[in-house]
């Protein structure tokens, strides 16, 4: 007798639910505003060719081996930032990283590609972890799927979308990474064209960080990677990971 009445119920409470909901997402927005926090290295004294860090992000999906092999070929040394999902899917190309150990650096980008940020909303249409403790378990499933590798503890952590809330950081920063940040986007998310692409990267200068995907070989972006790295090359510029120069970011995210 009471089911119809039940039934009659269940959506206007899911309704306040989605409610209540957005109204938490919202006002958590307004507290804390996010940040995409910069990234560039410290100037050297002496340093007459400039530096610059290119930093490749492998969220999910597959390898890029127009990049993976020109990397290897022009002796481009990289920062890799990769998620736990990517490392199980990508065996192949994990070998011939880590068969140059001298050119790749592996660095931590989560367990599952899930933003860090502690409260509730959606980032380019992607969910929030959405608590601290959430947060906490993407960095350390993240260094957990390194360490399952045989590569050395990652120091620095790129969170999905590479936007956090400024708690976030903190707490990242306590778990023991810096958070890399960037100055470059070069492939804005790995949907530009080739062109545009190659314009972006090759106007780095001294000092800059390049952001990048290396996980998604059918897109377009991915040529103007190589195309705008090997212009780099040619202008006479040097690549340096993460870990061979002083990253100076702001937001707390390396000091
Ligand atoms: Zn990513």
């Amino acid at each position: 007798m009471t089911a119809p009445i039940l039934r009659r119920q269940a959506p206007l409470q899911k309704l306040f639910c989605a409610l209540a909901l957005s109204i938490l997402a919202v006002s958590s927005a307004q507290a804390a505003p996010l940040v995409e926090p910069t990234l560039h290295l410290k100037a050297e004294d002496g340093s007459s060719v400039g530096r610059v860090a290119l930093t490749l992000d492998a969220c999910g999906g597959q390898t890029d081996t127009r990049i993976l092999s020109a990397l290897v070929e022009n002796r481009i040394p990289a920062t890799i930032f990769v998620t736990g999902i990517w490392l199980k899917r990508n065996a192949a190309a994990v070998e011939i990283m880590r068969a140059h150990p001298d050119l790749f650096e592996l660095e931590n980008h989560g367990g599952h590609h899930i933003p860090a940020v502690d409260t509730l909303r959606k980032i380019y249409g992607i969910r929030s972890a959405g608590s601290p403790e959430a947060v906490q378990a993407e960095v350390e499933s993240g260094a957990a799927a390194l360490a399952g590798t045989g590569e050395p503890a990652p120091k620095w952590f790129r969170g999905a979308t590479a936007e956090y809330s400024p708690s976030a950081i903190a707490m990242i920063r306590k778990l023991g990474f810096k958070v890399a940040g960037f100055s470059i986007n070069g492939d804005g998310g790995s949907l530009l064209g080739a062109k545009e692409t190659a314009r972006r990267i090759a106007a780095a200068k001294d000092g800059d960080v390049i952001i990048a995907h290396i996980n998604q070989p059918t897109h377009a972006a991915g040529e103007g990677v190589v195309q705008g790295l090997l212009a780099l090359k040619a202008k006479g510029l040097m690549f340096v990971r993460l870990d061979d120069a002083d990253g100076v970011g702001n937001d707390g995210t390396t000091d």
